[in-house]
């Protein structure tokens, strides 16, 4: 029988199965503090418990891992990207990023992802699996380990998407914010979908205070449509009202994320769109001139046009920002790094 992946299980859930096996609920505490801020990986590293308590422990669970199989550190920015394999021998990338105020992770949440974005590199295999709960935690663990630095902003802005893996996703949010674990701060997380809206409604429900980011990408439901085949199942109508929802729910405000490409969404008739889409709402746009990947033919705008049109919709009191690249000496895009190592094995 497989072992049982203890670092998925919530505190609560921990105290049950240390008393299933005879154990006192206090023992579970400790090994919770030994999974989620000690950050250990073996059951032997657990000296305040018994020989006899971690050899059964190690019985009949496991604590995975992801191990590092490559890292680049950008010579610019200092960004570091990982690509980590996991136990049955998928890779996932994650991504280190340093800012003044912090130093923020970018993780996966599925192996490989099924949503087809046009310009997307993470897509281009289709889904492998889901990550655990563990294994989206871990990338945050093992970088903390490997950089020696302390993390305190997450974004599940990698490979896949977050809200087509649910309840892995959940658990791990509530693991991650815990404050007898590693304690990030929700207000200090973002989850990124490109707009699954039942999911968008249940997240709203959860009374998290993370932030919801929407991968917004077209300023009508047939621009969006021609980037992204979700929007075939979910009207922009439909996205849009369920981001207002979450914002009235959670009183956090919606991110807007807009990869600005060349010739399909960047023109006059663009910014005036998404001026009547965005003016009336309480919300931030960001925009990302899209990074070219190889399997597709898409352009990024030049700096100067990105910077028009940014001042124009700041003209028209959107809050917008450019993403500051970071990173652009290593394989920057989401998914590359991962794809080139899988191309080439
Ligand atoms: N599936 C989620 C999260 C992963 S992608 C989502 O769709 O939001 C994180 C962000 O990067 C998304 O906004 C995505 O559309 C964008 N993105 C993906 N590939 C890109 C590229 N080549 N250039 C610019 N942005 C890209």
């Amino acid at each position: 029988m497989d072992k049982k992946d203890i670092s998925s299980c919530t505190l609560e859930e921990l105290v049950k199965e240390i008393e299933q096996m005879g154990e006192k609920a206090f023992r579970a505490k400790q090994i919770y503090e030994w999974l989620h801020v000690k950050l250990a990986e073996h059951f032997d590293e657990m000296t305040n418990l018994s020989k006899p308590l971690r050899e059964k422990l190690e019985a009949a669970y496991e604590i995975p891992q992801v191990k590092l199989v490559e890292r680049q550190v950008s010579a610019l920015d200092g960004t570091n990207k990982f690509l980590f394999e996991l136990e049955d021998g998928h890779v996932i990338e994650s991504v280190l990023m340093k800012y003044k105020h912090g130093n923020s992770v970018c993780i996966s949440s599925q192996v490989g992802c099924r949503m087809g974005c046009r310009f997307c590199a993470s897509t281009i295999g289709g889904l492998e699996r889901n990550l655990r709960p563990s294994e989206m935690l871990g990338q945050i663990y093992r970088i903390q380990k490997i950089s020696g630095e302390r993390v305190s902003n997450v974004v599940v802005m990698g490979t896949g998407e977050p809200l087509d893996n649910y309840d892995n996703l959940v658990r791990f949010l509530r693991l991650l914010t815990d404050e007898r674990g590693l304690h990030i701060s929700q207000r200090n997380v973002t989850v990124s979908t490109c707009g699954i809206v039942p999911n968008m409604k249940r997240l709203a429900e959860e009374k998290f205070q993370i932030t919801l980011a929407l991968s917004l990408h077209g300023s009508t439901q047939e621009k969006r449509k021609a980037l992204m085949p979700i929007a075939n199942k979910y009207e922009l109508s439909e996205v849009l009202a369920a981001c207002d929802s979450y914002f009235e729910k959670t009183g956090r405000r919606v991110t807007f994320e807009y990869s600005l490409v060349h010739g399909v969404n960047d023109g006059k008739e663009d910014e005036n769109e998404l001026v009547n889409l965005l003016k009336c709402r309480n919300c931030h746009l960001n925009l990302i001139p899209v990074n070219p990947i190889k399997e597709r033919n898409f352009v990024r705008p030049d700096k100067k046009s990105a910077e028009n049109f940014k001042n124009k919709l700041e003209k028209s009191g959107i809050n917008v920002t450019i993403r500051r690249e970071l990173g652009s000496d290593i394989d920057g895009a989401c998914g590359q790094l991962r794809r080139r190592y899988v191309e080439a094995r």
